[in-house]
């Protein structure tokens, strides 16, 4: 399968590439040129599949030869195995056909784990191949660290360093990715705030001159194709559970980044019966006033109880433009340049058919814990923060009340505690896996905030 980027002007890529590259080399992000489709019989006879058997299926095709089909097949049983829940993306009822798909049994207790577990063995085992080697470097206030330090802990070909903000991240967070061990694990904590450890991190993404001897930067984020890849097929596990692909279903999808609900989109693309996409934000809330204003205007970040959710712009959003634009890289290109100056408002046509697929929802911290009390009142099933945003805003939003509606379940409570006492819950309980996670031995590195020093201390930490 080939690779293409947005924008029109980066060349094609194939999949180790793609996986390899993280921005377009003209700022966009890279889509597949043609999608897999397939017919309801197809999908149907996926039904008794195991999760790891469903994954196969959906990610070969994206993956081609980049990697050999036994070791694939291998690749991704070992990814899912290490899920603490034998279902992997279990299903809880909360009401009358209305569900939350508990993507939160992963190591690191969000659904950053389906995509990063996996993204982790793929880059091994491509640098392997190519004999190289990489340098992971993120930026985190949160779970995106924990997930890729968990995900990339064991590859060898693989130093990682995560920046966070010195004394600013949660103790279970930061615990998350303190205590896991590895030489090739670095922990940066940078006396700044999270803006500071992002922009030294593009900024080294741009010159990566201080990296030796040809190593190179890979992005983690959601940018990165392969992560979307991955969680596309939670959205036909769930479907396939639920009486799909005979049935349409219905989800609602906590939205930051839009990379998670892009891959629902997917799913449809490639041929599920999907009744309605519900884009659920909290009070940085972009998408949710694009898309029910035509009005695509940035506004200064919040700070909320749902932090992962917290963004000023949008970043796939630009993968699903592309195709409101009929695929014009051109189009693209100028569009994003607008909207990253001035206030944008699209054609109504184009406008009309995202509004024909996706509904949008946004709330405040006061009625994310309104609903984690509401729906723990109803069904005694704890809700995070985010969660609890997806099904308000499903609530708000359903279209039909015979289909059932998935909200995507993107954490388990006990990361975001604080979220879950101000609703008046106890504490939730730490799962067993974790239950030491207070006493473990914790590492990591405090540097200013300074690029150099930054720089330097990975120059060297760097693993022979
Ligand atoms: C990352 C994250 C989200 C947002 O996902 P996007 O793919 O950026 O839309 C929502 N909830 C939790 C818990 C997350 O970690």
């Amino acid at each position: 399968m080939k690779y293409i980027s947005t924008r029109g002007q980066a060349p094609e890529l194939d999949f180790e590439e793609v996986l390899l590259a993280g921005l377009a080399s003209d700022g966009g992000l890279y889509v597949p040129d043609e999608l897999p489709s397939y017919s309801l019989d197809e999908i149907r006879s996926w039904r008794e599949l195991p999760y790891h058997e469903l994954a196969y299926k959906i990610v070969s095709p994206f993956i081609g030869d980049a990697v050999e089909e036994q070791a694939l097949k291998d690749m991704i049983k070992d990814t899912y195995a290490g899920f603490a829940h034998s279902a992997v993306a279990p299903l809880a009822q909360i009401d009358h056909n209305e569900y939350v798909l508990e993507l939160f049994h992963g190591p690191t207790l969000a659904f950053k784990d389906f995509a990063l577990q996996l993204l982790g063995r793929l880059l091994d085992y491509v640098l392997e191949k190519r004999g190289e080697k990489a340098v992971i470097m993120g930026a985190t206030s949160g779970d995106t660290g924990s997930a890729a330090i968990e995900g990339c802990r064991r590859c060898k070909t693989i130093d990682i360093f995560i920046l966070h903000p010195y004394n600013r991240v949660s103790e279970v967070q930061r615990r998350q990715m303190t205590t896991i061990p590895g030489d090739n694990i670095h922990n940066l904590a940078i006396e700044g705030n999270f803006d500071d450890c992002q922009s030294m991190v593009k900024a080294s993404f741009r010159d990566q001159s201080f990296l030796a001897d040809g190593r190179r930067l890979v992005a983690v984020n959601s940018i990165n194709w392969a992560r979307i890849m991955a969680q596309i097929v939670y959205y036909f596990y769930a479907s396939l559970n639920l009486g799909g692909p005979d049935r349409k279903v219905a989800f609602s999808v906590p939205t930051g980044n839009f990379g998670d609900i892009f891959a629902g989109y997917l799913a449809h693309k490639m041929g599920l019966p999907i009744d309605q996409l519900t884009i659920a934000t909290n009070q940085n809330d972009i998408l949710h006033r694009f898309m029910s204003q035509n009005l695509y205007k940035k506004n200064p970040l919040e700070h909320t109880l749902s932090p992962s959710m917290d963004i000023v712009v949008s970043s796939n959003f630009e993968r699903l433009l592309f195709d409101l634009f009929d695929r014009d890289g051109h189009a693209i290109a100028d569009l994003m340049d607008k909207m990253n100056n001035e206030e944008v408002s699209i054609e109504e046509d184009r406008m009309a058919r995202a509004r024909e697929m996706f509904d949008s929802y946004a709330l405040n911290d006061e009625v994310t814990c309104q609903t984690i009390s509401q729906v723990f009142g109803e069904s005694e099933y704890l809700l995070d923060p985010h969660t609890a945003i997806g099904v308000k805003a499903a609530r708000e939003t359903r279209r039909n009340k015979d289909v059932p509606m998935v909200t995507l379940g993107t954490a388990h409570p006990v990361k975001f505690a604080d979220a879950c006492t101000k609703a008046g819950m106890q504490y939730p309980e730490l799962p067993a896996h974790l239950s030491d996670l207070l006493e473990r031995e914790e590492k990591y590195t405090v540097l200013p905030n300074d690029m150099t020093k930054v720089q330097g201390f990975i120059a060297e930490n760097l693993s022979k």
